[in-house]
């Protein structure tokens, strides 16, 4: 094989540039960009034929030089963060962007974020504003807090909390609460982060009210209660009330801080499923200072929500740190629109899409799967469609026990594994990523809206048709 020659056959930079699919590309992708990726690409085809073992697969490189060119430019160009259809039946999938927000919201944050907004502008006396006015009413409202402020995460709002508050003495948090959430999110490192010392009473199964009394010193800047939200210790077990700990500590004159992880508005009970507990409660209970995240049990955008007394979350306003955690406006704006569907909690299971995930009932959703499989039947020929019983889970280390009674639409293709679909589903135009079992696919309804009911089966057709 004469290699040479193969090199000699690759056309120059700018006579390809000439030829009519070039101009086409440029046309839609720009000169520079094009120019740019022929380079790449005619780069990659002299290693190509370097490294070629014969001359025909070099010469079908050459060929391919061109479609090379427009399948690089097309990949670069199409946006990486991509709509995926959920089929796992887990409502608060953290991989998959935890809580969806509802159309209508979206439609408004759309409206407001193409535009210029009074994020923090006073419109009333034409002054600048702050940007947590929207919702802090709203909030205060909603769970009989004081005050309340927002940051980027639930993280950050307790890297804040603990820095106002216990910054340069001792919190004190029962051993069975040092939780780590995923994604190294651990109650120690962001204690130690806070620049607060933390002294650790009672053992992993029980705390007693005895334990955080005699721990008490004139170090102790607060105590810390943290909901243990993606675990359970069962068995003997105690802990303190959030009552008991906030009339001793305040007996003393240090506040208690909570991190509720998950952070409810409303009983979960009334859908069937455990207590959780609500942030009112903790108000209730005299708690100074409860975090915990938008879009977990909330159903609204990544933020870290902080409640409680109004001379500590004045002074956490004022801190340092909260410029560098602060939200933007599109987090501000999702955060309001979802917090007003919570002036109507008798609807909040229509209007927030993770509540009305999390209370479907399994007749309801027995029912929309059927749908969704008569649809597969008549899009996909090469597999065997069913309807069974499965469980889903709430996700986002909330609610770690419970299993929501669910249904799923069975999928056994005839001419694949089951591993081998559920590959080729993960790279149609729009990914479905669903649960495998027992070498079958299956698909959970209880996190597929009825709307994307069309585009699963006619997505699922490529793949089965
Ligand atoms: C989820 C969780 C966090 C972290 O919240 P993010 O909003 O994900 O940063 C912190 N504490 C508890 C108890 C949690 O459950």
């Amino acid at each position: 094989m004469d290699k040479n020659e193969l090199f000699r056959n690759i056309p120059k930079v700018d006579v390809l540039l000439e030829r009519e699919s070039m101009r086409a590309l440029i046309d839609r992708y720009g000169r520079g960009l094009v120019t740019e990726t022929v380079r790449e690409q005619t780069g990659r085809l002299r290693e190509t034929i370097r490294e070629a073992e014969d001359a025909a697969a070099a010469a079908q490189a050459i060929d391919g030089l061109e479609q090379a060119v427009a399948d690089a430019l097309a990949d670069l160009c199409a946006p990486k963060v991509r709509k995926v259809i959920n089929a796992t039946g887990t409502v608060l999938h953290t991989n998959l962007g935890r809580a969806p927000i509802s159309r209508a919201q979206a439609a408004h944050l759309a409206d407001i974020v193409t535009g210029y907004s009074n994020l923090e502008y006073d419109l009333e006396n034409g002054r600048r504003g702050e940007r947590y006015a929207h919702f802090e009413k709203l909030l205060c409202r909603l769970t009989g807090a004081e005050a309340a402020m927002v940051v980027n995460n639930n993280a950050a709002a307790v890297l804040l909390v603990l820095s106002t508050i216990a910054s340069g003495g001792e919190v004190l948090t029962s051993r069975g609460e040092l939780v780590e959430i995923g994604g190294k999110f651990r109650v120690p490192d962001v204690c130690q982060q806070s620049g607060a010392t933390l002294r650790e009473v009672g053992t992993t199964n029980k705390t007693h009210f005895s334990d955080y009394e005699e721990a008490i010193t004139d170090q102790t800047k607060a105590i810390l209660k943290v909901h243990t939200s993606n675990y359970r210790i069962v068995g003997f077990t105690e802990s303190v009330e959030a009552s008991e700990l906030t009339e001793l500590a305040h007996g003393r004159g240090i506040p208690v801080i909570e991190d509720l992880g998950s952070g409810v508005l409303v009983d979960l009970e009334k859908y069937g499923l455990s207590h959780e507990p609500t942030v009112q409660e903790s108000i209730r209970a005299g708690i100074d200072v409860v975090c915990f995240s938008g879009d977990k049990l909330l159903g609204g955008p990544q933020a870290g929500i902080i409640l409680g007394r109004k001379e500590l979350i004045a002074r956490m306003k004022r801190h340092p740190l909260t410029r560098a955690l602060r939200v933007d406006k599109f987090t501000v704006t999702a955060l309001e629109l979802v917090l007003l569907e919570y002036l109507r909690p008798e609807r909040i299971a229509e209007t927030v899409p993770v509540l009305r995930m999390i209370s479907e009932k399994s007749g309801a959703a027995r029912a929309r799967a059927e749908e969704l499989a008569a649809m597969l039947r008549a899009s996909c020929r090469r597999a065997d469609i069913s309807v069974g019983p499965c469980q889903s889970q709430v996700g986002g280390g909330s609610l770690p026990l419970e299993r929501l009674e669910s249904a799923a639409v069975i999928i056994d293709p005839w001419e694949m594994s089951a591993d081998a679909l559920e590959h080729a589903m993960l790279r149609l135009a729009v990914p479905i990523v669903p649960r495998v079992a027992e070498d079958k696919v299956l698909l959970d309804v209880r996190t597929i809206d009825r709307e994307e009911f069309e585009l699963t089966a006619r997505m699922l057709g490529e793949v089965l048709g």
